[in-house]
């Protein structure tokens, strides 16, 4: 249970920064890292095409020297949706931390 919870901050967290920049997988798995997140590719991955699956991120390949690497930026239907759920997260976080 306490996984499902996460992958929603996981989302939330991959959204926010595809609002503000391309993102890559293993760019992403090393900032959730940084937050505590613990993320396998094997996890990531269909994350990632799921949220492009339902529109609200886009993928882009490109060919840097001789790798292809995938990038992926938010949608306006994401960013949308983003804006809907931080005001979710602001409601939320204010109960859970008890301030006024
Ligand atoms: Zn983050």
């Amino acid at each position: 249970m306490e996984r499902d919870i996460e992958l929603a901050f996981i989302k939330l967290h991959v959204l926010h920064h595809a609002s503000h920049d391309d993102v890559f997988g293993l760019g992403l798995i090393e900032e959730l890292a940084s937050h505590g997140y613990r993320l396998s590719p094997a996890t990531l991955y269909p994350l990632l095409s799921k949220l492009c699956q339902h529109g609200l991120l886009r993928q882009e390949a490109r060919v840097i020297g001789h790798r292809q690497r995938k990038y992926y930026r938010i949608t306006p239907a994401g960013d949308a949706l983003l804006k809907k759920l931080r005001h979710k997260v602001r409601d939320l976080s204010r109960e859970l931390l008890d301030q006024p």
